[in-house]
């Protein structure tokens, strides 16, 4: 029934805080068995130990999307405690702006490793179980977090950050050639300003202090408001695929 997810089985990646923590509790709110991955293993044995105490299901799972053996690790883990899984929510990412010319290699290959290997890294783990819940009729949900900065805007300084999400935008469309005729949704979100950890990260107090302005100026989304979407568009009867939402503040420009 409407927004009735009793029976799914989810993993939420980036879900130690921000939109990742606020889609894990909801969809264990909303029914479905939710594995949490992150780095932070307090930070989600926590959130895991409140969504038990609210009735729900979860379970804590330290991952690094960007190490195959966590990441094989954490597999296994779900699939020993839960099995299957027929939503994924690919949420992971960081943010990491400065001037093009700063060359900082080190943040550009920790965005590149964590926004695109670390989204494909967890699609080729989990694509065979999408493919086995669709192949049995049942909701087989792939969604994956962009942004807006996917798309040219006026943020200078943020190139590479774009350009990851870029590539998570168009890996959305190319990859729903291979799932969708096997009955499984590709659905690509793009936020845009959402209350997070994500600016915390930036290491350059200029830009860091941007986006507190602009925040103030044109106000933020509510993480729990991305959560919503999320259980909005998995929660359609199996035929319908909301495939690309983009959803700002009304003020943003
Ligand atoms: P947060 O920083 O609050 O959340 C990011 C999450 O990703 C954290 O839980 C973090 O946990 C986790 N994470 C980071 N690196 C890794 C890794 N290597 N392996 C596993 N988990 C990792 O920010 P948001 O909630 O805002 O970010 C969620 C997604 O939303 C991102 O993809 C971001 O790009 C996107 N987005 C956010 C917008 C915003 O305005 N906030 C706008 C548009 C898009 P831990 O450190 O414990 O691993």
């Amino acid at each position: 029934s409407y927004e009735n997810l009793a029976g799914r089985t989810a993993v939420v990646t980036g879900a130690a805080s921000g939109i990742g923590e606020a889609t894990a509790v909801l969809l264990a709110e909303r029914g479905a068995r939710v594995a949490l991955f992150a780095r932070r293993g307090e930070r989600l044995e926590a959130i895991a130990e409140k969504i038990r105490a609210d009735g729900g299901q979860a379970l804590a799972v330290v991952a690094d999307v960007t190490d195959d053996a966590s990441v094989v690790a954490a597999v296994e883990r779900v699939h020993t405690a839960y099995g299957a899984v027929d939503l994924v929510v690919n949420n992971a990412g960081v943010m990491l702006p400065n001037p093009i010319a700063d060359a900082r290699v080190d943040e550009w290959q920790r965005m590149i490793d964590t926004n695109v290997t670390g989204v494909l890294r967890i699609i080729g783990a989990f694509a065979g179980d999408l493919n086995a819940a669709a192949e049995q009729g049942r909701r087989a949900d792939l969604v994956n977090v962009s942004s807006i900065g996917a798309h040219v805007t006026g943020f200078t300084d943020y190139a590479v950050y774009g350009a990851t999400k870029a590539a998570v935008t168009h890996l959305s469309a190319l990859l729903r050639n291979e799932f969708g005729p096997r009955g499984v949704r590709v659905t690509n979100i793009e936020p845009g300003l959402t209350e997070s950890e994500l600016a915390t990260h930036i290491d350059n107090d200029g830009l860091r202090e941007q986006i507190g302005g602009l925040v103030e100026t044109t106000g933020s989304l509510a993480a729990a408001e991305l959560a919503d979407l999320v259980v909005y568009v998995t929660s359609r009867p199996r035929h319908v695929n909301l495939r690309q939402v983009v959803v700002l503040p009304t003020a943003q420009v």
